[in-house]
């Protein structure tokens, strides 16, 4: 099942050195998530030659510009296109202003159906489920109110091993998929052990969005296949990082390796480094696993990326 992630921008504050800002595809079993939606998403949407009308649901982290302000563009083509499916948008309540009061002025009515949920920027609660997924929030420190976002495949239902498929009964399966031990009529006991195969262990990525250093997030990341966390300045700066509650590569990479993430994605990059090449190389020296998120690169959740 595909569980992919795709950096769309990677750039901090300003469109700058060909780095977008901030946006996120994530793809869940052909779900399409938006997480961010900074200037230019729809152009970068476009040019990974993503169909909008498959995005179901977007996560705005918090309301500086370099993280929501593609949003107005990228509904507007959506309604422009005909969209009519419904879209789920998750954010800061003050977003859901932002947005009615630019339709109101430009008295646009949405032909698809706009359902806004709030977000409430606490680590661990949770912001949606179905049958695939469950996304948490996590509370992040930043200047404004922000979360990030935590998506945890569920535990999946134990495969019934095929040489053992004829002693089950069709009405006992969906039983022992779930872990039950299967009595045979002569009152014999089978384990479950001798009937399924271990499933995929459940894979999850999470997105830490504009924050200062916060270890208080480590028991929340514990074990986490993909971190993307951000690093906009190297330790040279880190009085700048503190100041704008911002992380250097370093912090980031103390967080994954706290938080024994399987890889670490760096980005939102300040726009005064020309490469990011310094902040992986001081990453690595804390944390092996990591890697730069180029613009449009896409990694796949589970998979390890060995550092350089
Ligand atoms: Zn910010």
């Amino acid at each position: 099942l595909r569980f992919e992630l795709t950096t769309l921008g990677t750039g901090a504050a300003l469109p700058a050195r060909g780095r977008y800002p901030t946006a996120q595809l994530l793809n869940v079993g052909e779900e399409l998530y938006l997480i961010d939606c900074g200037e230019g998403t729809q152009e970068r949407l476009r040019q990974a030659g993503v169909n909008f009308n498959r995005i179901r649901r977007i996560f705005i982290s918090h309301m500086h510009g370099d993280h929501y302000l593609g949003l107005m563009g990228l509904l507007s083509s959506m309604h422009l296109q005909g969209r009519t499916r419904e879209l789920h948008l998750h954010g800061p309540q003050d977003l859901n202003e932002v947005v009615r009061l630019q339709l109101r002025v430009s008295e646009t009515y949405l032909r698809f159906p706009l359902h806004f949920e709030a977000v409430r920027a606490e680590s661990g609660v949770l912001l949606w489920r179905d049958d695939r997924v469950s996304v948490h929030a996590l509370a992040l420190r930043h200047r404004l109110t922000c979360a990030g976002v935590l998506v945890r495949e569920h535990e999946q239902l134990r495969p019934l091993r095929k040489d053992k498929l004829f002693i089950v009964p069709p009405y006992r399966r969906a039983g022992v998929k779930a872990g039950d031990d299967l009595v045979l009529d002569d009152g014999t006991v089978v384990p479950n052990s001798e009937l399924t195969e271990d499933p995929p262990k459940p894979r999850s990525y999470a997105y830490c969005s504009d924050t200062a250093y916060a270890p208080e997030l480590v028991p929340f990341l514990e074990g986490v296949d993909l971190l993307y966390h951000e690093s906009t300045f190297t330790e040279a700066l880190a009085a700048r990082a503190k100041e704008t509650m911002h992380s250097t590569a370093r912090q980031a990479a103390t967080i994954a390796r706290d938080a024994r993430v399987g890889t670490l994605v760096l980005g939102h990059f300040s726009s005064r480094y020309k490469s990011a090449d310094q902040m992986l190389r001081e990453a690595l020296e804390v944390f092996e696993a990591t890697v730069l998120s180029d613009e449009g690169a896409t990694f796949t959740v589970g998979q390890r990326f060995p550092g350089r």
